[in-house]
């Protein structure tokens, strides 16, 4: 049996939404947009699934935008809504901490002339306030904040930041893929726009949402046919959309029993590590992040070296550094967070989700500071 804590890369599908989504490819072939019987089982099946996002998500049902996942839901926010403000503001605020789907549509901002401010975190990987209201500029269009970082986990005050952003006339929109079904959500209520990805929370890949405040003017990115009240064109993903809502409606009625475990399980597993693997520490605020996850740096540890090693034993999880040609590339947001090239090599991301439990922490425990300690000795030989 394998151990899999890797949840924030993605996470395996709910039984209940593969139910859902099995049920609709083999029954329910018609276009939503068809007039007939058919199209119109399909419509009221896209339309339950659009309530069940908007309740998860705290926006109203014609203010969901399905998307292909959260980065289409990014690009649209980014190069097409915040791009096309008809007063023209033309300037953007983000963290140094985003996820490359954010990133690189920042930098294409950049390359049609579009200014961008990005603010720095701090050693605990959040941003503050008072550095955001600075980047703050009479033409500043957009501030986009990532709600839960993938890498630490660290939840953003995003809260407090948009209040200051609106303040100043900017819309706010944030990355909430990592925080949807296992964070509250809170914070939405805040935003202007927000982007979300079914594959995290137990749904299919390849579906999610931009979800878009109606007072905001609406430029669609991929153009085309009359879907979505025009803002996306392309026949619906059915099976998606409807994957997407069962696993929206699974979030809001088990949230705070996953927070719960979720927990418990991740301060098991962090207990274990600190107290069995010398030189083993946490990062990220561990008072701000989510309850699924645990970034640890092993120090003088080749990362790699004891990843491949766990996956051998039966464990999945994800470094903190990648492995190109030869050469070891640091994660952004763990350059950010002030940590060195050589303790981004050594960091692990665990993250755990559904169908984990105890047995499975302690196997890992049983494992992981063993194969730290030759990772460690094969590195010095
Ligand atoms: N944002 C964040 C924070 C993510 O973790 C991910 C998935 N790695 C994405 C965006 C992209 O989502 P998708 O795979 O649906 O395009």
């Amino acid at each position: 049996m394998r151990v899999y804590l890797d949840h924030n890369a993605t996470t395996p599908v709910r039984a209940e939404v593969a139910a859902a989504m099995g049920r609709i490819l083999s029954e329910v072939h018609g276009n939503p947009s068809s007039v007939h019987a058919e199209g119109a089982a399909a419509r009221a099946e896209v339309e339950r699934s659009r309530v069940q996002v908007a309740e998860l998500l705290g926006f109203a049902p014609a203010e969901i935008v399905f998307t292909a996942g959260a980065t289409e839901a990014n690009n649209t926010a980014l190069l097409s809504v915040a791009a096309s403000r008809p007063d023209g503001r033309r300037h953007v605020v983000a963290s140094a901490v985003e996820h490359p789907s954010v990133e690189a549509a920042l930098e294409q901002l950049e390359a049609r002339g579009h200014p961008v401010t990005r603010v720095p975190v701090d050693r605990s990987g959040r941003v503050s306030p008072d550095a955001v209201e600075a980047a703050l500029r009479d033409d500043t269009a957009l501030v986009t904040l990532i709600l839960a970082n993938n890498e630490s986990g660290v939840i953003q005050p995003l809260e407090e930041i948009a209040a200051r952003a609106h303040a100043r006339g900017a819309w706010v929109h944030s990355d909430a893929t990592q925080a949807v079904g296992k964070h509250p959500l809170e914070a939405a209520a805040a935003v202007d726009l927000l982007s979300m990805s079914a594959h995290k929370l137990g749904g299919p890949k390849g579906v999610g949402c931009l979800a878009v405040r109606s007072a905001i003017p609406f430029a669609p990115y991929s153009h085309g046919g009359p879907q979505e009240r025009r803002r996306r064109g392309g026949t619906e993903n059915t099976a998606g959309v409807v994957g997407l809502g069962v696993a929206c409606a699974l979030a809001r009625s088990e949230l705070a029993e996953r927070i719960a475990e979720y927990t418990r399980l991740r301060d098991r597993l962090w207990e274990g590590l600190a107290a069995k693997v010398p030189g083993a520490v946490r990062n990220g605020d561990p008072d701000h992040v989510l309850c699924n996850t645990l970034n640890v740096t092993f120090r003088d540890t080749p990362g790699e070296v004891v990843l491949q090693a766990l996956d051998l034993e039966g464990v999945a999880a994800s470094a903190g550094a990648a492995c190109a040609s030869g050469s070891i590339t640091p994660s952004h947001v763990l350059v950010a967070m002030g940590l060195s090239p050589e303790e981004a090599r050594g960091t692990l991301r665990l993250s755990v989700g559904h169908g984990n439990d105890a047995s499975q922490i302690d196997r890992v425990l049983a494992l992981l500071p063993d194969l730290v300690a030759r990772a460690r000795a094969a590195e010095g030989s």
